[in-house]
C-alpha cells in the first residue's frame, strides 16, 4: 500500500508542474496586452515605445512604462488601422482602435491544451503498463473474476472420472432443488476440494456441476490473488462473494487453491502477507456464508498436503474429491469423446489408443487427438487415421516423459513387479489389511504405482505379529525387484522410511525386542513435538542405542526374508500376474479375488521367527 501511495503522489505532482509549464508557455502566446491603436499612436510620440515588429495585421512590440518610478517592460499587441482614416481620426479627437479578437479562446486554449495532452500521456502510458503487468488494475476488482451465466458444460463431457461424477451428483441436485434439503434440515457441504494431478478434468468437473444445475458459474484462480498489492486479494475475496450472493444459487470455483492457501507461516520469501490476508479473507467468508443460500465454493489443487489445515476444517472444504488419472477404461471413454468430434477413418481404435497412452490425462488426450487432426490436414487428408494417432501419441511421449509424467516401458516393469510384490506378500501373510487395488498408473508426484489396502475396521491395539506383517509387506516391493531382477531401484525409499519407523516403535516404544525388554526408550513426546533433537533428551546409554539401531536392523532383515520367502513360493504367479498387470495397468474386483485365492502361504512356522528361538538359536 505505502508503495503504491508513494507512486500516485509523485505522479501528481509531475502532471501538476507540467500542467503549469505547459500553461505558462502558452499564456504568454496569447497573453500580450492588446492596446488600441491610436493608445499606441500616443505611446509612439511619448517616446515609449522600445521596439516594434509590424506584420501585415497588426504591431507587436514592447513599451515601457514607468510606474512607481521603475521602468517596467510590457508586451503589447495592437491591431493596424488604415493611415488615412486614422489620421482624420487624431484630427479630430477621436479615440479608436482595431476589432480585435477576443482573448477569452486563447485563456481558455491555455488551460485546455496541456491539460488534454497531459491526459492523453497518461492514458497512453496506463495502457502500456497494463498489457505489460497486472500493475494498474488497482480498484478494478471484477474485470478478474469470471462469470458465466451459462456454462454449457455436462457431466457427459468428462469421461474417466465416474467416482468424481457421482460424489459432485449430490450437489447438481442441491443446486436444483434447494429447499428439499432445507425443508429436511439437511446441511449441504459449503466447499469441496477437488483433488487431482493437472489435466484430469478438476475445472471441467466444476463447470459440469454448474452446467447441469443451470446456475452461474464464478471462477477465478488463485494465483491470481497473490500477486496483487497487500489488501487486494482480501478486499477480491469479499467482492467475488457479494457478487455471488446476489446470484445465488450459484457456484464459485477457486482454481490452484494451493497458491493462495498454502500454510501459514511456511513461507521463507516475501509477500507472504497478502497471501495469509486472502486466506484469512476466504475463511472468514468460509465461515460467514450460509450455505442454504446456495453458494457453493468450490476448488481444485494437486497439492492438497501443503494446504492450510485451517482450510480443511469442518464447515470449510471440508469434502474433498479425488479426480485421479484416468486408467486404460477411462482413457478410451475420454478419446471416444473427442475423437466423435472429428472426422476419423474407420479403422481407429479408442481402445488400442488407450494401451499406448499409458500414465496420460484428460487433458494430454484432448491434445493428442487434437494433434492428430493438424497431422492430418498437414498431410491432405480429409479424415484422421490410424497413422497421424500413433505418430501424435510419439510426439506427445516424448513432451511428456521429459516431464517425468510418463514411465518408459522398463520402468513399468519394475513398478509392476514391485506392486505385485507387496500385494503378494499382504494376501500371503495372515492378519493383514485385505488388498483392494493394485495399479500401475502413476499418480500424484512420487508414486509410480500403488496398491491399496483398505482396513476393515477401526483398530486401537496392533499385535506384534500385525506389526512385522505390516513391515513385511511394506518390504514386499522391494523383495520382489531383487527376486526378479537381481537389482533394486530407488522406488522403494518410501516403502523403507514407513517400515523403518514401524520397526523402530516397536523396538523403543512398545517394548517389542525382547534383547532390550518393556523399557520405553523414546524420548518424550513433548521433545518430538518440539523437535528438540532426540539425542537431547535421550535417558539411556550409548550401548543401549546400540543395541536400538541393531534391533530396528534384525527386524527389518527378518521381515525381508520373509517377504523374499513368500515370493519365491509365488515366483510363478508373480510372473503371470505381472504380465495382466502390464497390459491391464490396474487389478481389482474378481481378478484380485481369484489372486488371493492362489497365493500360497509359506510354512507359518517359518514367517514369524520369534525372538526366543532366535537367542537360542544364536547360543
Ligand atoms: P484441471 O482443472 O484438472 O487441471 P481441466 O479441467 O482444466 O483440468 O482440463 C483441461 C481440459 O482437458 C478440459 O477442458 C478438457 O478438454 C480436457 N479434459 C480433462 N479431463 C477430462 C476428462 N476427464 N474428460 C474429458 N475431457 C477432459
Amino acid at each position: 500500500m505505502k508503495k503504491q501511495h508513494r507512486f500516485s503522489i509523485w505522479y501528481a505532482i509531475l502532471g501538476v508542474w507540467l500542467v503549469l509549464l505547459l500553461h505558462n508557455m502558452i499564456a504568454s502566446a496569447f497573453l500580450v496586452k492588446n492596446i488600441p491603436y491610436s493608445e499606441f499612436v500616443k505611446l509612439v510620440e511619448e517616446g515609449k515605445v522600445a521596439e516594434i515588429a509590424i506584420s501585415e495585421n497588426d504591431i507587436q512590440g514592447k513599451m515601457v512604462a514607468s510606474e512607481d518610478g521603475l521602468d517596467k517592460e510590457t508586451l503589447f499587441r495592437t491591431v493596424r488601422v488604415d493611415a488615412e482614416i486614422a489620421q482624420l481620426l487624431d484630427a479630430n479627437g477621436i479615440k479608436y482602435s482595431g476589432r480585435i479578437q477576443s482573448n477569452f479562446l486563447g485563456t481558455l486554449m491555455s488551460w485546455l491544451i496541456p491539460i488534454a495532452l497531459f491526459l492523453g500521456i497518461w492514458i497512453f502510458m496506463m495502457r502500456r503498463f497494463q498489457q505489460q503487468s497486472g500493475f494498474m488494475q488497482i480498484g478494478k476488482n471484477k474485470a478478474k473474476i469470471y462469470m458465466e451465466d451459462d456454462v454449457g458444460v455436462h457431466f457427459a463431457d468428462a469421461a474417466g472420472v465416474d467416482e468424481s461424477k457421482q460424489e459432485l451428483e449430490e450437489v447438481t441436485a442441491f443446486l436444483k432443488e434447494p429447499e428439499r434439503y432445507t425443508r429436511v434440515g439437511g446441511q449441504i457441504p459449503r466447499g469441496i476440494l477437488l483433488v487431482g494431478p493437472p489435466g484430469t478434468g478438476k475445472t471441467l468437473l466444476a463447470k459440469a456441476v454448474a452446467g447441469e444445475s443451470g446456475v452461474p458459474f464464478f471462477s477465478l484462480s488463485g494465483s491470481e490473488f497473490v500477486e496483487m498489492f497487500v489488501g487486494l486479494g482480501a478486499a477480491r475475496v469479499r467482492d467475488l462473494f457479494k457478487q455471488a450472493k446476489e446470484k445465488a444459487p450459484c457456484i464459485i470455483f477457486i482454481d490452484e487453491l494451493d497458491a493462495l492457501g498454502k500454510a501459514r507461516g511456511v513461507a521463507m520469501t516475501g509477500g507472504h502477507d497478502e497471501r495469509e490476508q486472502t486466506l484469512n479473507q476466504l475463511l472468514v467468508e468460509l465461515d460467514g456464508f450460509d450455505p442454504n443460500v446456495g453458494v457453493i465454493l468450490m476448488a481444485a489443487t494437486n497439492r492438497p498436503e501443503i494446504l492450510d489445515p485451517a482450510l480443511l476444517r469442518p464447515g470449510r472444504f471440508d469434502r474433498q474429491v479425488l479426480v485421479d488419472r484416468p486408467d486404460k477404461i477411462g482413457r478410451a471413454d475420454i478419446l471416444k469423446i473427442y475423437l466423435d468430434k472429428v472426422e476419423t477413418e474407420a479403422n481407429i481404435d479408442p481402445e488400442k489408443i488407450a494401451g499406448m497412452t499409458a500414465g496420460m490425462v484428460g487433458a494430454d488426450l484432448a491434445n493428442l487427438v487434437n494433434e492428430a487432426a493438424l497431422l492430418a490436414v498437414r498431410r491432405d487428408k480429409r479424415t484422421i487415421g490410424m497413422a497421424e494417432i500413433e505418430e501424435a501419441v510419439e510426439r506427445l511421449v516424448a513432451g511428456l516423459e521429459k516431464k517425468n509424467r510418463l514411465i518408459n516401458a522398463d520402468e513399468k516393469e519394475i513398478v509392476a513387479y514391485h506392486e505385485l510384490g507387496h500385494a503378494l506378500v499382504a494376501m500371503a501373510l495372515p492378519a493383514t489389511d485385505p488388498v483392494q487395488k493394485i495399479s500401475i498408473i502413476p499418480r500424484g508426484i512420487a508414486a509410480l504405482g500403488y496398491t491399496m489396502q483398505v482396513p476393515t475396521e477401526d483398530r486401537f491395539l496392533l499385535r506384534k505379529t500385525e506389526l512385522q506383517n505390516r513391515i513385511a509387506t511394506l518390504l514386499g516391493g522391494r523383495a520382489a525387484e531383487e527376486l526378479v531382477f537381481n537389482d533394486i531401484s530407488t522406488g522403494a525409499h518410501n516403502d523403507l522410511s514407513r517400515a523403518t519407523d514401524i520397526a523402530r516403535s516397536m523396538v523403543r516404544e512398545y517394548g517389542m525386542s525382547s534383547r532390550l525388554g518393556q523399557v520405553y526408550f523414546a524420548p518424550p513426546r513433548q521433545a518430538q513435538f518440539l523437535g528438540t533433537a532426540a539425542e537431547a533428551g535421550r535417558e539411556y546409554s550409548d550401548e543401549t542405542a546400540q543395541i536400538i539401531d541393531e534391533e530396528v536392523r534384525r527386524i527389518i532383515d527378518d521381515q525381508y526374508a520373509v517377504a523374499l520367502r513368500i515370493l519365491r513360493t509365488n515366483r510363478d504367479l508373480l510372473n503371470k500376474t505381472a504380465k495382466t498387470l502390464l497390459v491391464d495397468e490396474v487389478i481389482a474386483g474378481d481378478a484380485l479375488q481369484d489372486l488371493a485365492g492362489a497365493v500360497q502361504a509359506p510354512d507359518p512356522e517359518e514367517t514369524v521367527v520369534p525372538d526366543a528361538a532366535r537367542r537360542i538359536a544364536a547360543a
